[in-house]
């Protein structure tokens, strides 16, 4: 872009050889001349061009420019560009959700015929979107214990062209060894995908790890405040060519507005993912010594049976814990309903504390069995604390534990 300054390394920002922190707040950003501080935001369909022929370049790919914010956006191509900084890939790809960013990723780089390695710990849409849809196009999915990497390795067959994973995982905190996988994958040819919307680049980066490409529910800590649904895949350039390639024919795209929503979500992201994290971390503590409750899951704790693989892996363990309370469901419900300040939702990654009863919600659509087998137990209730008082959580939870 022309910048119409005197002195355009004085506006322009160069985010080579700086830390994330500081990406988090500048990098991405293109001043246009009239030299806004704060980002911009295109709330437009379509660009004009002064001439047919321009015009013409334009759409033959001759000519760089603004086409129509189904593929080219100014705020939604300032946040790839940040994300992407943030993440140390070489392009970013922003889509209209998480699940439309692991719906892209499937349709762009694999074909018929094609296999999927994937943990069984894994967001339940994610689960949904490979068996009910991908399916349908002849890509086949098969589950592994995500924990376990000889599990890995005998689930690969010649046609696997994808291995796909969270860590750390939800709500229990399984953790897998993204250097010991990327190894894996590579070793077969495969692309290994790492949804990190747990951790968020701030405080873990798959793809210094090894992995091929990162994805975000971008709904959930790069917003952080609970406004807008979108998503983003992060990587090298030729996948994600092709995924931007599906992008603007499928129309899986970000929204200008949800762009610069998430754009400004990035500036804190780091601050307030240190936040979640300590308070997180003195919570999961603080609930283990409660009598009142069975078993604290949180990647934090020495108690995690990977917890040296976490302070290895990552640069802290977030702001999501889940514990089981003594009891069954009923106990759980009556610990829930007794709190009066978390929201009850199903949300996770806000400013506001959330609870959530997985075993009735998020994974009540899976059968008892599977269930059972993932190790979500009636008695089991996620935590994603939020950024209020840490004495007013452990009184909200006080409650709970009284209630039981
Ligand atoms: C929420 C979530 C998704 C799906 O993202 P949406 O933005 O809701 O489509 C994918 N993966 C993880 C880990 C999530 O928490």
């Amino acid at each position: 872009m022309t910048t119409g300054f005197e002195h355009p390394e004085r506006v322009q920002f160069d985010a080579e050889g700086y830390a994330t922190d500081t990406r988090a707040v500048r990098a991405g950003q293109e001043r246009t001349p009239v030299g806004e501080h704060s980002d911009p935001i295109y709330p437009t369909s379509s660009f004009v061009f002064s001439s047919a022929r321009e015009a013409a370049a334009r759409f033959g790919g001759e000519e760089e420019g603004m086409i129509y914010s189904r593929f080219t956006n100014p705020t939604v191509h300032a946040f790839e560009r940040r994300i992407a900084a943030m993440e140390g890939g070489e392009r970013a790809v922003a889509t209209s959700s998480g699940m439309a960013a692991i719906l892209s990723l499937g349709l762009s780089l694999m074909q018929q015929g094609d296999h999927v390695v994937c943990s069984r710990s894994v967001f339940g849409s994610t689960v949904s979107l490979f068996d009910k849809y991908l399916s349908r196009a002849g890509i086949l999915t098969t589950y592994v214990d995500p924990t376990d990497l000889a599990d890995w390795e005998r689930a690969i067959r010649p046609e696997t062209k994808m291995l796909f994973l969270e860590t750390p995982s939800n709500p229990l905190g399984e953790m897998s060894d993204i250097a010991a996988l990327a190894e894996v994958a590579h070793k077969h040819d495969a692309l290994l995908v790492v949804d990190n919307c747990f951790l968020t680049p701030a405080l873990q980066k798959p793809l210094e790890l090894g992995a091929d490409i990162v994805m975000h529910s971008a709904t959930k800590y790069i917003d952080g405040q609970g406004r807008c649904v979108g998503g983003v895949v992060v990587g090298r350039e030729a996948e994600m060519e092709q995924v931007f390639g599906f992008i603007r024919t499928g129309g899986t795209c970000m929204s200008p507005f949800n762009a610069w929503v998430f754009l400004k979500g990035l500036e804190t992201l780091p601050l307030r993912m240190r936040a979640h994290n300590d308070a997180a971390s003195q919570l999961a503590e603080w609930l283990e010594q409660q009598p009142g409750i069975e078993r604290v899951y949180y990647t934090g704790l020495k108690s995690h049976p990977q917890h040296e693989l976490a302070c290895r892996q990552q640069k802290g363990f977030g702001g999501v814990l889940s514990f089981e309370v003594k009891g069954d469901k009923a106990a759980a419900w009556r610990f829930i309903d007794a709190t009066r300040m978390v929201s009850i939702t199903g949300n996770l990654g806000d400013v506001k504390t959330t609870i959530t009863h997985p075993a009735t919600t998020t994974h009540g659509r899976m059968t008892p069995e599977d269930r059972a087998r993932a190790g979500i137990r009636d008695n089991l209730i996620r935590f994603s604390v939020g950024l209020e008082d840490i004495e007013d959580l452990k009184k909200d939870l006080q409650l709970g534990l009284a209630a039981l």
